[in-house]
């Protein structure tokens, strides 16, 4: 492991917390879209469920206008009926006049209860409906709001991930070259891309392990490169007292 300086592994630390803050933002901002298009079947379910109700009515209409044209055909054939009643010569066609007489006012009558029950039913239907479009008016200022709010953080994060990129770029140049080498390496062994950790009270903060007595004293002299003998990455001495890192 090369020797270092107290600056160098303080920028080696300054640029892993700048990646470990751009994977964060990039994750966060991979889930704009699909926020973003869950509000939007949020609200195109509410207009689904409004354009069903208006078709459930039109089909009560629909019945209402059959049933009634129904009834008219009926009281047309009671017409003639009652003009063959009249007409009638026989016992035989009297009676049979009379019959289709009553039959058809029954049915008439049955037919009236029904587009009485389907009024009821036309009205109920539009109080839903009623209920249906204010809940989605109040939903979509709703859904408004609340993708507001997610367009401006995700256009936040990207500005200051674009803030980031450059911040990296200055941090990495003035990092030694051997030096980055060996953390982009270690780094890419590591499931978490985490190449140097800090190692408090003898702990390394990587995996949790405790590093043997004396690396940890060299460590604290802070004058090589050391690796955890566990983890295998970069390690630098965390002190207790100091407020920064
Ligand atoms: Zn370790």
């Amino acid at each position: 492991m090369p020797s270092v300086t107290q600056e160098q592994i303080a920028s080696l630390v300054k640029l892993q917390k700048i990646e470990i803050e751009i994977s964060r933002l990039k994750a966060e901002l991979s889930t704009v879209d699909h926020r973003i298009e869950t509000l939007d079947n949020n609200l195109l379910e509410a207009k689904q469920s409004i354009e069903n109700q208006k078709s459930s009515i039109d089909e009560l209409n629909q019945k209402y206008r059959a049933y009634e044209s129904d009834v008219q055909m009926h009281l047309d054939r009671i017409k003639k009926s009652e003009a063959k009643l009249s007409a009638s010569k026989t016992n035989k066609e009297y009676q049979s006049s009379l019959k289709e007489i009553d039959d058809l006012k029954d049915m008439n009558s049955k037919k009236e209860d029904d587009m009485i029950e389907f009024l009821d039913r036309i009205e109920e239907a539009e109080n839903v409906l009623k209920a249906k479009t204010a809940e989605f008016s109040e939903l979509e200022s709703k859904m408004k709001t609340e993708k507001d709010i997610i367009q401006g953080e995700a256009e936040e994060n990207r500005q200051r991930l674009d803030n980031l990129g450059v911040e990296w770029e200055t941090v990495s140049g003035s990092i030694n070259a051997e030096m980055l080498a060996a953390f982009n390496r270690i780094k890419a062994n590591q499931t978490d891309k985490i190449g140097i950790v800090a190692v408090k009270d003898a702990v390394c903060q990587g995996c949790h392990l405790n590093i043997p007595p004396q690396m940890y004293n060299e460590l604290q002299r802070g004058d090589s490169l050391k690796r955890c003998p566990i983890c295998e990455r970069i390690i630098y001495w965390k002190d207790q007292n100091k407020r920064s890192e």
